[in-house]
Order: C-alpha cells, then structure tokens, then sequence
C-alpha cells in the first residue's frame, strides 16, 4: 500500500438475531467504497449483548469496551433476543448497549427519517403528506430522567409502594447537544426545532433557555420551539415541516421512534451516536429481529446506511458516504428489495444479494 492510503480501525460488533447476517454485509461495503476513496479499514470484531453473555458471562466484556474506546469508530449490528428477556437487569444484553453508549460518552444520537421516492407507499401515512418527508431527530442519549439521580423503588409518606425518578439536565450536557443539533441543522436546511415541555417541567424550562443561549453563535440557524404533544400530533399531521429535531432523552426516544414509522420502513434507517471527541457508535435502529435471524431475510440497508454514517459523521469521509448512499438509491431505483420493503413488481431478495447488489451499484456509480 502506499503511503497516501488512509487507514482507520473499525471495531464490529455484530451481537445478536440478523445483526451478524446485516454487519457482515455492511463491513464488504465499507471495504469497496473505502478502497475507491484510498481509504483502508482495519476489522476488529468482538462479542457483544447476549453473544458476549453467552460467552463471557457479561453483556459487555471489558475487552469489547477497551477495543471500541481505541478505535476510530464502531459499527453495532443488534443485540438481545426471547433467550435472554428473563435475566436479571445486569445480566440483559440491553443493559451491555447502555454500558457501551456510557463508555464512550456519547451523548448525541442523530436518527434521519427520510421517506425515499422508491418507498413512499410504505409510509403509514397518506403519498401527499409522506412524500418528501426528510428529516433529522437530535436526541439526548446519556442525561435527563434514563440516567437522573434520585431513583428507585421505596414508600411514601402513607406508606405505599412508590417508583420515582429524577429529570435532570445540567447546563453543559443541553449546551453540548445544542451545538451539535444546530451543527446538524446548519449542514442541512438551517432550520432547527426543539422540542419540550416547558409549559409544565423545570427541566424543559432550563432546556429551553440554554438552546436560545446557544442559538446566539449560530444566526444562520432558524430556531423555532415546540411542546412534544404538539410535536408528536405534527410529525403525524404534517412532518415535512420539520428538518432537525433536537430533544431530551425521553421525548427523543419516543419521537424518534415515531418519525421512523412514518417511513414505514424500518429495516432502512440507520443511526449514529456522537461525543464531544473519540469514537462515534453506529448503529441500524432496528432491533435484533430474532423472528427472521438466521433465514438471510434481513434488510442490509440500514447497516449499510449506517456505515455512511459512519463514514460521514465519524471520519469525515464524505465522498466515500456519499458513495454508499448513491448506491443504495441506485440498488433501490434497480428494482432490488427485502421483503420487508418489497412491492408487487420488484425483485425480492435477501439479505447477502441486497448485498452484492449494492457492491454493484458501489462500483459503477463512480
Ligand atoms: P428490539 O427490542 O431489539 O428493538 P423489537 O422487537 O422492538 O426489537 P425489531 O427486532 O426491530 O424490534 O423487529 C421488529 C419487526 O421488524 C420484526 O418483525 C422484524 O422481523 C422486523 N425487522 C426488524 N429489522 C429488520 C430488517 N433489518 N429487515 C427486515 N425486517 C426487520
Ligand atoms: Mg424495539
């Protein structure tokens, strides 16, 4: 190799049900259209979620972590599966995910929703009011009521059994977020949403004075505010008024999920989770999908879409993005489709042809 080549050291973690089948092919397309841009990867794969339980005993080996804190970004299949939804807490392979998500202290997690032109009729939502949907949801991935501090179970003053936990956000964890999210909506169309409650929560309140704070050092970027049940109603109603969401980590788990419906198409949407500097996690946001593991009936796409974004927003290396999402499109547009996107005129495949056909579409769209 020469000496102008880049190399960067990629650690896999496959995990569990099609998260082997999908990252597998994920990790061919990043080698082709890595290999075009001069850029060379180095794999490591290592055990993750109910594999590294099965395995090691824990859902996240030390050594998993220590590797991924090394590299130069980590590329996550999915984890969990029926074998292992009765463990105790500590030993769920959900609970390695958040201990991932922890040790690398990324707090960021930035989930598009775009209905693509091939695939509006799998919208749950209407052609006129799904077309062109194209949006970005910024979510608080590490803070507020997930992570704040009191919580448990215990008893209150009449003596019943009560659960409470605690929304909390410190300046510096909604300023870091702020800056990403309008750094987001700046690349993108220049509009920016946040998302609260601030009619009725301290929380949201507090939030909503550090993003107009922040706001001050990007005048480029339109603000604007929304209650999240009003937000949730006009993601429904009308979500292409939206560009870049940005939202705590309750709201953003539930309106992310939401916006990827409006796709209708799951296997498709790809995720990346972002700190302040070291490796960025990326991730399909579809789950392990135990019914179907192992039947190469996968979608690859969102792995392959997450890889992208892998390359777009962990390395820098946007030409070599663009190239995966140019063919991604062009595998679409050449009629090629798993079943859970496929339509009465396609070409149904699984998972490793979906494949091979993008590594086709990656070579000629050059
Ligand atoms: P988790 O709790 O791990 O998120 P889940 O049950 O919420 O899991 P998924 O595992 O994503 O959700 O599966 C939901 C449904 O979508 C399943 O029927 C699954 O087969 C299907 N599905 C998920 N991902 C894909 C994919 N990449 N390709 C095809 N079908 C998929
Ligand atoms: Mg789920």
């Amino acid at each position: 190799a020469s000496s102008t080549v880049k190399s960067y050291n990629i650690t896999l973690l496959p995990g569990d049900g099609i998260g082997p089948e999908v990252i597998s092919v994920a990790k061919n397309v990043l080698n082709l259209a890595g290999s075009l841009e001069g850029i060379e990867f180095k794999f490591k794969e290592m055990p993750m979620g109910g594999a590294a339980l099965d395995l090691t005993g824990v859902p996240l080996p030390e050594e998993t972590l220590t590797t991924a804190k090394q590299s130069d970004a980590v590329l996550l299949g999915a984890i969990g599966g029926y074998k292992w939804d009765k463990n105790e807490k500590h030993l769920k392979p959900e609970t390695g995910l958040l201990q991932l998500r922890e040790g690398l202290k990324v707090f960021a997690n930035l989930r598009p929703a775009s209905v693509l032109p091939q695939l509006v009729d799998a919208s749950t939502l209407k052609k006129e009011v799904a077309e062109g949907v194209d949006l970005m949801v910024v979510r608080e991935l590490t803070g507020g009521i997930y992570f704040g501090k009191p919580r448990g179970f215990g008893t209150n003053e009449n003596g019943e059994e009560i659960g409470f936990n605690t929304d909390v956000y410190a300046a510096y964890e909604i300023d870091r977020i702020a800056r990403i999210a309008f750094e987001t909506a700046r690349k993108r169309s220049g509009k920016l949403c946040s998302v609260d409650k601030a009619n009725v929560l301290e929380a949201s309140m507090f939030w909503r004075e550090r993003v107009i704070a922040i706001a001050s050092e990007y005048p480029d970027v339109e603000l604007t505010h929304m209650y999240v049940d009003n937000a949730a109603m006009q993601l429904v109603r009308n979500p292409k008024q939206f560009d870049t969401i940005v939202t705590n980590n309750i709201f953003g788990d539930i309106l992310s999920d939401e916006a990827s419906m409006i796709t209708g198409s799951i296997g498709m949407l790809p995720s990346a989770s972002l700190g302040e500097s070291g490796p960025g996690l990326f991730e399909p946001i579809h789950g392990s999908a135990p019914d179907i593991a192992g039947q190469d009936k996968a979608n690859p796409l969102a792995t392959i879409l997450s890889a992208a974004m892998l390359l777009k927003y962990g390395l820098g290396e946007v030409q070599a993005a663009e190239r995966i999402e140019l063919a991604v499109l062009d595998t679409l547009n050449r009629g090629f489709r798993t079943g859970d996107i496929y339509s009465v005129g396609n070409k149904l495949v699984g998972c490793k042809e979906m494949g091979e056909q993008v590594l086709k579409s990656v070579d000629t769209k050059t």
